[in-house]
């Protein structure tokens, strides 16, 4: 899915003057298992460009586990290396947001899972796209190592979003994407309290272009996103880019109405032309009671799920608290000192 593109020169000045800086964004959360491999195999990646300036932001989303000590320990070997640590768990979404609210002075972003789902070599060829004057370049899994359920829901779901929302949304494409600061700059400025960061890239605009790629299997640990939490990240995508499911209710209403007109009818003709014949009424009056009940709770439930997120929008708490900032610029610093 190709947005119309901007004018070339746009993606040209990029390369003038000085050296360019590529800043990962790194969302960790429990991942203690898997990260010494993962950084291993960016620095690999990241050797192929000597003549760029990398930046590796970790954002440890309140891990339990050793991720943050092992996360200080690289920031001692490599000060390319930024730790910020949220005060506690606040999901992949904002662990993304928080590190690209530190990351928008670079001149590219690229958001990264360090589960090594993500093969990170597929950023060269991000950066690659990016040069030519993309300024977003998202990866799209041509395959998917992940189990069938897994693969069943995530069909579903992109065949949902894209029947419902306004703004196309490329389909099979995760977090796993290059921003150009311009889009960076942008994607920031969405307060959401539930971000659903593709459909905000989507809705940014700019100029968008994929590269495909296969997606491994995570490399050990488990997926964070239960099926709980894969829900309640597709219900968020629907709601925060569609307002379709509102609309949905009241032709439902119609329908319903509709239907029950034609049945008036049926009982009065039988009543006014074969009166020798009592209308048979008190199992479909039963059937239909609850039929309506369940429909209707049904769609309360979905009103409400629309005002939760006003709610949630109108409380107006902040995203994320930071308990720990750990940058090139010096020692870590803590809120507590
Ligand atoms: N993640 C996070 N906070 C969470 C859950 C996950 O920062 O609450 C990170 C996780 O460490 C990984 C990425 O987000 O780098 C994707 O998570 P996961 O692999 O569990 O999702 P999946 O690949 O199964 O969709
Ligand atoms: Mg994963």
């Amino acid at each position: 899915m190709h947005t119309p593109s901007t004018p070339k020169s746009a993606g040209a000045e990029r390369h003038v003057g000085r050296r360019r800086r590529v800043s990962y964004v790194l969302p960790v959360y429990n991942e203690a298992a898997v990260l010494e491999e993962f950084h291993a195999e960016l620095l690999r990646t990241t050797e192929h460009r000597p003549d760029l300036d990398f930046e590796f932001v970790y954002v440890d989303d309140g891990s339990r586990d050793t991720s943050l000590e092992q996360l200080l320990a690289l920031r001692r070997r490599d000060h390319r290396v930024t730790v910020l640590s949220l005060a506690a768990n606040r999901g992949h979404q904002i662990a993304v947001v928080a590190g690209l609210e530190h990351a928008v002075h670079a001149d590219a972003v690229i958001v990264l899972d360090t589960d090594l789902q993500d093969p990170p070599v597929v950023s060269l060829e991000m950066i690659a796209a990016w040069e030519g004057g993309v300024d977003v370049v998202y990866a799209q899994r041509r395959t998917r190592d992940d189990t069938l359920f897994k693969r069943a829901t995530a069909a579903g779901f992109y065949w949902l979003l894209d029947r419902l929302s306004s703004t196309p949304i490329p389909r099979d494409t995760g977090d796993f994407r290059l921003m150009d600061r311009r889009v960076v700059a942008e994607v920031v400025r969405y307060r959401e309290k539930d971000p659903f960061l593709r459909g905000i890239v989507a809705h940014a605009g700019f100029r968008q272009e994929a590269v495909l790629f296969d997606r491994d299997a995570r490399r050990a640990g488990e997926s964070k996103y239960p099926l709980r939490a894969m829900f309640a990240l597709a219900a968020s995508g629907i709601a925060t880019f569609s307002s379709t499911p509102l609309r949905l209710i009241s032709r439902l209403g119609y329908l319903i109405s509709a239907l029950s007109l034609l049945a008036g009818v049926y009982v009065l003709a039988v009543r006014l032309f074969a009166s020798d014949q009592a209308v048979p009424g008190w199992a479909f009056l039963g059937v239909g009671m609850f039929f309506l009940g369940g429909l209707q709770l049904v769609m309360m439930g979905v009103i409400g799920s629309y005002l939760g997120r006003v709610y949630g929008e109108v409380q107006d708490r902040p995203r994320y608290a930071l308990a720990l900032t750990a940058t090139s610029a010096g020692t870590p610093q803590s809120t507590r000192d």
